[in-house]
């Protein structure tokens, strides 16, 4: 019989008030379950994150980061973060430094974005993918995600991060997103100025964009919300001329581009030393790539960690519809912000809630998992939980009423 794989689960709740049972400790746990002993003296260990940009400040806390250094630095290996090179060099300015997190942060693709390999994929038109250089170079990798929301996938996990953070910019711009445009769904030899200025003013979300110089007509899939449940506003005024539709393969493209990617970036390595974190804090709606704050949609969970990429994504996303949007900030989110779905059908992920429900998140993992890449199937399991911490003999606690370093 096989064996489904393990996801470790740190919730962000403690049994008890004390940092032996809080999510620092968690995390400790859940990376000695993960057993990083098969990475080896000497190796050099990518941890893969996104470190976001600009003024965002909702990204993975330092604090995090340094445990999880110092525990791959336990093992005699050598690591380092890494990320976009934008990222990278306005770290600082968001608390990531050598210092605070204890090692190197290098730019990804070097200093341009141009230190890469050719990946052949050949799928939906890209033949290849400009595959980052210092992955390819890296002996092991810690894949260390803030999960959130993403205008075109749903998601923004584990996949996500490696998915487009593992190439170079032209790779991640130029081929990867899109793909959404690979599937024709409107007759462009049909379309007049006219018309397109109609459909563009139909739009509620500016998801249509019409080209004067260069006379073209297209969709921005991120923004499209699909008008939700409800009658396609587009559709509607294109009534049949130039058969504009609004389809689940457009969405549906990126999700399996992400597949194909992420197992680009994954075949370079020894599966043996692969390692998936997810933190499910500071949920947004966007992606970290917006650089700006925004309302946390969903309840603080945890931290899950596995072997299973395909396993963490999808128990980030059954732990987020467990928990669910959190109506009392999401309902005072503008419309011109973002449409929510007032009235979802039963069975939405909060994420399709927001997005819409053609961006179903967990498409990505039927494509991953059809490319045997890991299982949907998963068996949870909790660290020092509640129920487990709460009776616990946590002994005294003295507050710090002097210094105590010396
Ligand atoms: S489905 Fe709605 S949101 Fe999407 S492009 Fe059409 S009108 Fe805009």
């Amino acid at each position: 019989m096989t064996q489904v794989p393990k996801v470790y689960f740190g919730s962000v709740i403690p049994g008890f008030q004390r940092d032996s049972v809080s999510l620092t400790a968690k995390l400790d746990k859940i990376i000695e379950l993960l057993d990083f002993s098969k990475i080896d003296k000497r190796d050099k260990v990518a941890i893969k994150m996104h470190l976001g940009l600009n003024v965002g400040y909702q990204t993975l806390h330092p604090l995090f980061v340094r445990r999880v250094v110092e525990a791959v630095k336990k093992t005699g290996a050598y690591p380092f973060i890494t990320d976009n090179p934008t990222a990278v060099y306005q770290a600082a300015a968001r608390g990531y430094t050598a210092e605070t997190c204890g090692c190197p942060i290098i730019p990804i693709a070097g200093i341009k974005d141009r230190y890469t390999v050719k990946a052949k994929v050949d799928f939906m038109g890209v033949e290849d993918l400009d595959l980052s250089g210092v992955l390819n170079d890296s002996d092991a990798m810690i894949v260390l995600t803030h999960v959130k929301g993403h205008g075109n996938s749903g998601l923004g996990g584990a996949f996500k991060n490696i998915a487009v953070g593992g190439f170079g910019a032209p790779t991640r711009w130029h081929k990867i997103h899109p793909v959404v445009h690979y599937r024709k769904f409107f007759d462009e030899a049909k379309v007049t100025p006219d018309h397109a200025k109609k459909l563009v003013a139909a739009c509620p979300r500016d998801a249509i964009e019409w080209n004067e110089k260069k006379k073209t007509l297209s969709l921005e899939p991120y923004v499209c919300d699909q008008c939700h449940e409800g009658e396609k506003a587009c559709v509607k005024a294109d009534a049949g001329k130039i058969g504009w539709q609004i389809r689940q393969e457009t969405f549906d493209s990126f999700q399996e581009m992400m597949a194909v990617s992420a197992k680009a970036v994954l075949d370079t390595f020894n599966k043996d030393k692969l390692f998936y974190l997810n933190f499910m804090l500071n949920i947004t709606p966007f992606c970290d790539c917006t650089g700006f704050g925004m309302p946390n949609i969903v309840p603080d969970i945890g931290v899950l960690g596995s072997k299973d990429i395909v396993a963490i994504d999808q128990a980030s996303l059954d732990l987020i519809a467990r928990e669910g949007l959190e109506m009392s900030t999401v309902s005072k989110i503008p419309e011109r912000y973002t449409r929510i779905n007032k009235k979802p059908s039963k069975g939405l992920h909060p994420f399709q809630v927001i997005h819409g429900p053609m961006k179903n998140p967990y498409r990505v993992l039927d494509f991953a998992a059809q490319r045997g890449m890991g299982s949907r199937e998963y068996e949870l399991i909790e660290v020092l939980s509640v129920a487990e911490t709460q009776n616990m003999d946590m002994g005294s606690f003295a507050m710090e009423s002097g210094p105590t370093f010396f």
